[in-house]
């Protein structure tokens, strides 16, 4: 789970990391009331969860209370990359003189962490990483070790960010370990012309599989988030959204994912990995379908179905169910094989919808529906 910049800060705010004082509110009036007790002049923030607002304009100052009623009011609302603004965060304005840039994030190919810092903060890390991908360092970060002061001065060091910042690296790593985190983010890390050391914005993310020690985020309603991954989420489907076209949906995790990549071997984009898993019932299937279908990026979409303990007739009834509740509205191309392949083909032969294709191959398959999206 993503936190917002205002949790994260009041992690940050836990772990003796200093960071700017704050208040969150959801209303205009709200705003001024908090800008008020901040002494009048504050940073007003969008509140989601996308980098990037400050180019969106979802980070601006306001020079008095009143200005940050009439701030808030044409923040709240606003749509960052595709998230409504619910919440705005009114900080306490800063002078800032330098914006450095660190993370620790979870680097599951090596088994270890990655601290990854610059003395280029503010923009977005990727933007400097591909202009200039000196000014930013990669660390390595044994776990079992952690970041010690030792280790901090290593990274501060290597990435050229000043001693007073090591005190900050250390209790962020704490941060990571304690919250059972997989990512933490400060971007920018300022120094202020008062020569303090403040992490001005944060981005935490939980690992999910730790809810059930972390009492606190454990009965924290999800907050509202119209993303078609929270869509899927409140459906009870084990989606993930990406770039493409394609929309994919597959009985297995192994199987989706080399579906994936059977897609871009055709030279397509997945719009989606969805593993609707074993059982594959109507209801998981108008489902899938319905969350894939709303997404405007998709063109065509893609069943592949390896029947083994759920036979395939008893898929390509569920699919024929499913059409019954949602409506089709982009060619599908289904793949059947593997127990009673046979029969499940049949069943949507029979039904004889004109959007529905059936290709007997994975590669046929994958090939057909990449060409449904590169030419539709
Ligand atoms: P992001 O665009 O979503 O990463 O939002 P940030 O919280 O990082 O804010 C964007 C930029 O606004 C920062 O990099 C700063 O340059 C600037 N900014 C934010 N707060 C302050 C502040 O208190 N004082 C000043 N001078 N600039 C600020
Ligand atoms: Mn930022």
């Amino acid at each position: 789970m993503d936190l917002y910049e205002h949790q994260a800060r009041g992690l940050f705010e836990e772990h003796g990391i200093p960071v700017p004082r704050a208040e969150v509110t959801d209303s205009p009036e709200g705003a001024r009331e908090s800008a008020r007790r901040l002494g009048g002049r504050v940073v007003v923030k969008a509140q989601v969860k996308t980098g990037g607002r400050g180019k969106a304009g979802g980070v601006r100052l306001a020079e008095d209370p009143a200005a940050a009623e009439l701030t808030a009011r044409q923040i709240l609302g606003m749509n960052i990359k595709g998230h409504t603004v619910g919440k705005v965060m009114l900080a306490r304005p800063v002078d800032i003189e330098a914006e450095f840039y660190i993370s620790y994030v979870l680097d599951r190919a090596a088994g270890r962490f990655l601290a990854i810092a610059s003395a280029e903060g503010g923009t977005e890390i990727e933007e400097v990483a591909a202009a200039r991908p000196e000014a930013v360092s990669r660390i390595p970060v044994d776990p079992a070790v952690g970041v010690t002061s030792a280790k901090a001065q290593e990274i501060a060091e290597a990435a050229g960010l000043p001693p007073q910042t090591v005190d900050v690296l250390v209790r962020l790593w704490q941060v990571l370990v304690r919250e059972d985190a997989l990512l933490v983010e400060v971007n920018p890390l300022v120094r202020t012309r008062q020569g303090q050391i403040l992490a001005l914005d944060g981005k935490v993310t939980l690992d999910d599989n730790a809810r059930f020690r972390q009492a606190r985020w454990g009965d924290e309603e999800e907050e509202y988030d119209d993303s078609l991954e929270a869509a899927a989420a409140a459906r009870g489907l084990n989606y993930v959204k990406l770039d493409g076209e394609v929309g994919i949906i597959g009985n297995g995790a192994g199987l989706v994912m080399s579906t994936l990549d059977v897609v871009a071997g055709c030279g397509a984009r997945p719009a989606n990995f969805l593993d609707i898993g074993g059982g594959a019932s109507a209801q998981v299937m108008a489902d899938g379908l319905a969350v894939i279908l709303s997404d405007p990026a998709v063109k065509s979409v893609f069943v592949n179905v390896f029947g083994g303990i759920t036979a395939c007739d008893a898929v390509a009834d569920g699919i024929v169910q499913a059409l019954d509740t949602v409506r089709l509205t982009k060619p599908l191309v289904v793949r059947l094989d593997g127990n009673n392949a046979a029969r499940g083909r049949a069943v949507l032969d029979a039904y004889a919808h004109p959007l529905v294709q059936q290709v007997t191959t994975m590669d046929g398959a994958a090939r057909r529906s990449a060409q449904l999206a590169n030419t539709s």
